[in-house]
């Protein structure tokens, strides 16, 4: 039997009729561009005021910050393990990014680490929640109001997950989100929103990807081009009536993960008061190859979140750091290996991939 990492097949197949007739719908009114109807959807579900779709979740990142008015000179302190988009999110403002490591437990940035990356030149904060867990938000909020910073969630791991009862993307000044097809809400292709109360960001961040423009041919300063298109936002919509039903089938396949896996790895945790929607599982053992080799002869598909810690890859050799100064996010990269995760998988599936792993796992 195969088990898929994602299985975007067979989510479609459970709502075809449904999607088939948005985009079809879309298609008839030749409505392409932008998807104010999702916009508002989306917006409604997180419970902010704003939700600006724009190209995909790099774009969501990027154009916030650079909205926010960073640019070059500035700093603004991520997680050491992430995507490396969350950087480059920063990187294409001109800022710099200062990473932090994270916590040994939850994986998330550790806020601890916080205040020793604050310069004169700090700006912002970019807290990313991690495999569908939220970021602990209290001390980051407090460290970001004692030192005057911004804070912008990277929430494109996180849709509909919450962190003491609080949407992700609500806590900050912006939450940045991505759509790609793989993640807990995905378009079929790519998309992605930022949401935010700030009304001024919100219409520079809307201008900023439509040519610095919201009125036609008027363009008040140099932008892009980076909006949601209009099947996206209809397939989004459709799937975000499921999401919540989804999200909970997740957090029941990771709960059996949990309980047939406990002796025989380290499994993931979940902080307290946190509505993690594991968009990765992520377990640690010590003979990763050796278990990845005998997952994918049994056709179980498995993966590496991520394979380098960020501050290390070639991309960002220049700023010069090391592998000593993440400590966590280094030390754990050879270890951890990431199960298939998706709102799809059955109670077979699950107990399957808990058998292989523990036939091999130390
Ligand atoms: C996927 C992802 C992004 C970027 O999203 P794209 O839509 O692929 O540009 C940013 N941050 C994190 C943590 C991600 O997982």
């Amino acid at each position: 039997m195969k088990v898929n990492f994602v299985d975007l097949k067979a989510q479609y197949l459970t709502i075809k009729p449904e999607v088939d007739a948005a985009m079809a719908e879309v298609i008839g009114n030749t409505a392409f561009i932008n998807s104010r109807s999702f916009e508002a959807d989306f917006a409604k579900y997180i419970g902010t005021e704003h939700c600006v779709g724009v190209g995909n979740g790099t774009d969501a990142l990027f154009m916030a910050m650079q909205c926010m008015g960073f640019g070059p000179g500035d700093e603004l302190i991520t997680a050491a393990n992430t995507f490396i988009a969350t950087a480059e999110g920063i990187g294409w403002t001109g800022a710099k990014p200062v990473f932090v490591d994270c916590d040994p437990v939850t994986y998330t940035m550790d806020p601890s680490k916080i205040e020793a990356a604050i310069t004169p030149n700090t700006k912002a904060i970019v807290p990313v929640h991690l495999y569908g867990q939220a970021a602990d938000m209290d001390p980051i909020m407090e460290i970001a109001a004692k030192h005057g910073l911004k804070v912008i969630e990277d929430c494109a791991q996180s849709h509909g997950g919450t962190y003491k009862g609080r949407m992700t993307g609500t806590i900050g000044d912006a939450g940045c989100f991505s759509f790609y097809p793989g993640k807990n809400l995905g378009a079929y292709g790519d998309a992605g929103a930022v949401v935010t109360n700030d009304e001024e960001l919100a219409t520079n961040i809307r201008k900023l990807g439509d040519h610095g423009s919201n009125v036609k041919y008027r363009h008040d300063f140099q932008g892009t081009n980076s909006r949601l298109d209009g099947i996206q936002g209809a397939v989004l919509s459709v799937k975000l009536k499921h999401l919540d039903k989804w999200s909970d089938r997740r957090i029941a396949v990771a709960a059996m993960y949990n309980e047939g896996l406990k002796d025989v790895c380290v499994t993931p945790q979940t902080a307290a008061d946190v509505r993690h929607v594991w968009h990765l599982y992520v377990i640690q053992v010590n003979n990763r190859e050796e278990v990845m080799k005998h997952l994918t002869e049994q056709d179980i598909a498995c993966g590496i979140h991520y394979p380098v810690a960020v501050p290390v890859t070639p991309a960002y050799e220049d700023l010069g750091y090391n592998a000593d100064q993440f400590p966590v996010a280094c030390g754990t990269q050879d270890k951890i290996l990431s199960l298939p995760m998706h709102g799809d998988l059955t109670d077979e599936d699950v107990q399957l991939v808990i058998d292989e792993v523990k036939k091999v796992a130390k």
